[in-house]
């Protein structure tokens, strides 16, 4: 009950923040939430405390860190005393024997693998949990007050985080990804949920499931996260289901953004601050800090997702960062001979030629090569190799790029629970 309680008064606390409607606004609050930060949060982490100076932290200062530094300077970042060793040990014992209490000293320990397949942990406590549910409620999913919704979560494996959502506002069923399709499905028809959360890939396997009659699900809102969603994704789902369909900037180091009624992606600035390394004037590598941790905290943490900033205001009239798009990963980005093609430009690409496929795949396997699977209609199979054929050639010709061979099949390598990402570049050794 203590969560529940935790919960509401974290989300009255958000209703209750001011209009930031100016960026002169969100700037003064997240100075003074930086300075609260500072002190009340910094202060315990010993890798941190050394920076903050007659309690006053520079953000300047402070060295920016990926990944591999979180991890490596784990025991001295967090604030909880926990070792990796430890921490390690509670999440792998928890995501093996699928007994989803990984917790220490109350800490909830989640294990992440990403997309580069490297281990990460992270912690969250009580509070931190409650404050995501309560930013999900009040960002994504609006309560009913007269009516308690359903949510099926399609996830890959349960973190406690996640299974904290449910109250007499909400139901919440969770869906391992790991088990077989079919059996996912007849589950999903039996629950009837009102609102449907899931990665695009799986998301895009019950819209075919619906169109193939399949299942029969009315959800009145599909929430997209975890994955990159795809223009031609969002316009297939968008077809066969007739729901409200909000997009999440979430990962394993925090819920970054959602996007409004008009279909832009708004950065979550009141909770974290944004830097930005550019690559060009208009892509960029986000660099967040982020006030609402505390076991763990995130600051100055580079994510290698690639984004691209909104130039104009959104129409929604909020001033919080917009993005025209969310570009992918860095892995996702295929180079040849030192350039970079961004999957976004091939999808869109495809997307405007053909639609005839189920799915497909291409990854690059090699500096020159590339594999393309494509899943379709055997008839028209041949006819569909052609179409990627001339869309890639001619991508690569205005790139002045040569001599990319390329291996086609008839089918996608799809495993069930991983992240199933359109065009991917496998790291071959660089
Ligand atoms: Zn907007």
């Amino acid at each position: 009950m203590r969560f529940k309680f935790k919960i509401i008064f974290y989300w009255l606390k958000i209703l209750a923040l001011p209009r930031f409607d100016s960026r002169e606004k969100i700037e003064r609050h997240q100075a003074k939430q930086l300075k609260k930060f500072a002190r009340n949060v910094l202060t315990k982490s010993a890798y941190y405390k050394l920076f903050i100076k007659n309690g006053e932290l520079d953000l300047t200062d402070l060295p920016m860190i990926s990944k591999s530094e979180f991890m490596s300077s784990f025991n001295e970042i967090n604030t909880q005393g926990i070792l990796l060793e430890e921490a390690l040990h509670v999440a792998i014992e928890a995501e093996n024997s699928r007994d989803f209490k990984s917790e220490i000293n109350g800490i909830t320990v989640g294990l992440s693998t990403g997309t580069s397949g490297k281990r990460a942990v992270f912690l969250a406590s009580e509070d931190e949990r409650a404050i995501w549910v309560a930013l999900v409620m009040s960002r994504v999913i609006k309560p009913k007050i007269f009516k308690r919704q359903k949510i099926a979560f399609f996830l890959r494996s349960n973190s406690n985080l996640y299974s904290s959502v449910e109250s007499s506002l909400f139901e919440f069923k969770y869906f391992d990804i790991f088990k077989p399709m079919s059996e996912l499905l007849q589950e999903l028809n039996e629950y009837q949920p009102d609102i449907l959360a899931s990665q695009p890939s799986i998301l895009t396997d019950i819209a075919e499931a619906q169109k193939k009659q399949i299942v029969h699900i009315q959800p009145i809102q599909i929430i997209s996260f975890a994955e990159v969603l795809h223009e031609s994704d969002k316009t297939e789902l968008k077809k066969i289901f007739d729901s409200k369909l909000s997009e999440v900037y979430q990962c394993t180091e925090g819920f970054l953004g959602v996007s409004c009624a008009y279909g832009t992606m708004h950065l979550n600035e009141d909770f974290i601050h944004f830097d930005k390394e550019w690559i060009d004037d208009e892509l960029f590598y986000p660099i967040i800090t982020d006030f609402s941790r505390h076991s763990q905290p995130v600051v100055k943490y580079k994510l290698n997702d690639i984004l691209q900033i909104k130039k104009e205001a959104c129409l929604c009239g909020s001033k919080f960062m917009a993005l025209e798009k969310i570009i992918g990963r860095d892995d996702d980005v295929l180079i040849f001979s030192g350039k970079k093609i961004y999957p976004d430009l091939i999808s869109r690409r495809i997307a405007l030629q053909t639609n005839s496929f189920n799915k497909y795949s291409i990854t690059q396997v090699g500096p020159m090569e590339l594999q393309i699977g494509i899943e379709c209609d055997p008839a028209i199979y041949d006819s569909l190799i052609k179409v990627f054929q001339n869309v890639l050639v001619t991508l690569f010709e205005e790139f002045e790029i040569s001599g990319v061979h390329y291996d086609f099949q008839n089918k996608v390598d799809y495993t069930t629970g991983s992240k199933l990402r359109k065009i991917k570049r496998f790291n071959y050794g660089n």
